[in-house]
């Protein structure tokens, strides 16, 4: 599908080459195609593949999980899976530091 203009705006669009990256990992550079007033990117179905298999290769994928609250004592824990684990480099004991972002969301700082 070809399209010259942005889904989100109506701004034009131009082909450049865009560094994409998950989890503040870098995954590469990719041909994209942005929206000049808004700056919305669209990856053709093609690079959408090579980034995933790109995000695969590094151990990237699949790491947003669904967990659920246990209880320890008086404590609510949270499970890390081991992917995450692993891609975190955390284990039993490292101390990390938990922000409440909103009341929807958690940031752990390692
Ligand atoms: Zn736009």
């Amino acid at each position: 599908m070809k399209r010259d203009k942005c889904d989100e705006c109506g701004g034009k669009l131009s082909k450049k080459n865009v560094d994409y990256s998950l989890f503040g990992i870098s995954l590469g550079s990719f041909p994209a195609e942005v929206c000049q007033k808004c700056g919305e990117t669209c990856f053709e179905e093609s690079v959408s593949k090579q980034i995933t298999s790109r995000a695969k290769e590094k151990g990237l994928w699949g790491l947003s999980a669904r967990t659920k609250v246990g209880k320890v004592g008086d404590a609510l824990d949270v499970r890390l899976n081991k992917k995450i684990v692993e891609f975190l480099g955390v284990k039993k004991g490292t101390e990390v530091l938990v922000t409440p972002v909103s009341r929807h969301k958690i940031e752990i700082t390692i």
